[in-house]
């Protein structure tokens, strides 16, 4: 009988006995280490070419961008047309050959309540512009030494969304929420030691004002042994949001000793408190406790604005992945129609006035309608289903809705 010949690994040379898996090619063999070396070599290749020069010409112009974002969120104009500026002004500064001028970084702060959209902004913004997207909540970072993550964990997030493809990390967009919750706490700064305020304020400066940081691979806190990855912050995007309670007292407080101060007439005086966000300012924001360097790092400020019951009926149909459209698509699937009455939409929006969701409730509250009719519809040969205010109430108190959200 013919001896079986050995097969050996075309790159390594190692025989099929000593290498895990031995994979035949036309000419040859390759080992899975080989293949895997071979992988890491090629990504990097890749990633290196991946990231193209910036041609401005090719970059969505402020209204192109603020076009794919109505798509997306309703109202907020002021905000969207603010953020599409600072991000085509963003592109053109990476796009900037070797110049006397140096175009500053439009770092974003976004004030306004929770659930008006801030997330949702960045979020169609990064989708747009095909960048790697982190979004990362303030609250948890601390000081070093202190219990929490440590602040360069932030980039932590960016480099996971690309495959920890540094170079690509390095023009991503990174959304800091409730930026508001590091606020320097009381206004004397040396009373206390304030970990989560004005230290991490510092720490996020470094970031913000671009240098080049080691970020630990796997977030929360660095340790000695572990392997940073440097990362370069100086063409990152920060878009900052939070919900700044109480910040309107600070701004009426302005702008009331500014009416006496200099005889503006008293319309100012009679500015709607919800409307009293539309003249935020950074003194404001310095008020409310962000230190004046993060403030001027953050250039460009903007608010969002309650969504009034107009609003969320149409977040509810408008948007072209609105919630009613994605609940029509799911039943469509099951070869049945679904519809709401308009009596049942505007129930759904009083629901979520009153229980103070916002757009953040219009899901789950829709969600609960629906549980039972998505549960029953695909066993049943009904084509049609539709949803009024009947149902939904009844569907609402059946689940106990009520108690749940006060529960909360
Ligand atoms: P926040 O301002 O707290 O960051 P989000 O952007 O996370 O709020 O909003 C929560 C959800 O509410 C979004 O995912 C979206 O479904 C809905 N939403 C909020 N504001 C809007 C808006 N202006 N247009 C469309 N949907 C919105």
């Amino acid at each position: 009988m013919a001896k079986k010949t050995e097969t050996y690994c075309s790159f390594c040379g190692r025989s099929a006995r000593e290498v895990d898996l031995l994979m035949p090619g036309i000419n040859g063999c390759i080992c899975s280490d080989c293949a895997a070396q071979a992988y890491e070599i090629s990504r990097n290749y890749l990633s290196e070419k991946g990231v193209e020069k910036i041609d401005i010409d090719n970059v969505p112009k402020p209204i192109e961008i603020k076009e794919y974002l109505d798509q997306y969120i309703i109202g907020q104009d002021r905000a969207k047309k603010y953020i599409s500026v600072a991000v085509y002004n963003h592109y053109k500064r990476l796009a900037q050959k070797n110049d006397d001028v140096d175009i500053e970084k439009s770092n974003i702060i976004m004030v306004g309540p929770t659930g008006t959209g801030k997330t949702l902004i960045a979020k169609t913004i990064a989708r747009l512009l095909k960048v790697p997207f982190a979004i990362v909540d303030a609250t948890v970072l601390t000081e070093a030494g202190y219990v929490g993550e440590d602040i360069e964990s932030l980039l932590t997030r960016l480099l996971q969304a690309c495959d920890y493809n540094v170079k690509l990390a390095e023009r991503g967009i990174v959304f800091i929420d409730e930026i508001d919750k590091i606020a320097r706490k009381g206004d004397n700064p040396s009373i206390t030691r304030d970990v989560s305020g004005e230290g991490v304020q510092q720490g996020l400066l470094k970031l913000l004002e671009g240098s080049i940081v080691n970020v630990p691979p796997q977030g929360g806190r660095k340790h000695p042994e572990q392997r940073m990855i440097a990362v370069d912050t100086k063409n990152i995007l920060f878009i900052c949001g939070g919900a700044f309670e109480g910040i309107e007292r600070k701004i009426a407080l302005r702008l009331n000793t500014h009416a006496v101060g200099y005889g503006v007439d008293a319309k100012n005086k009679r500015i709607a408190r919800e409307k009293l966000l539309h003249y935020v300012t950074p003194q404001d924001l310095r008020s409310f406790g962000l230190i004046p360097e993060i403030i001027g790092r953050l250039p460009i400020l903007t608010n969002l604005e309650e969504l009034n019951r107009d609003a969320l009926r149409r977040i509810l149909m408008e948007p072209k992945n609105a919630i009613v459209k994605q609940y029509i698509k799911l039943f469509q699937m099951d070869g049945v129609s679904l519809s709401f009455s308009d009596d049942a939409l505007d129930y759904i929006v009083d629901k979520a006035i009153e229980f103070k969701l916002g757009a953040r409730g219009l899901r789950s509250i829709v969600e609960t309608i629906m549980i039972d009719a998505m549960y029953e519809t695909p066993s049943t040969d009904k084509t049609k289903f539709v949803v009024d205010k009947e149902y939904a109430q009844a569907q609402l108190k059946k689940a106990n809705f009520e108690i749940m959200q006060q529960m909360n």
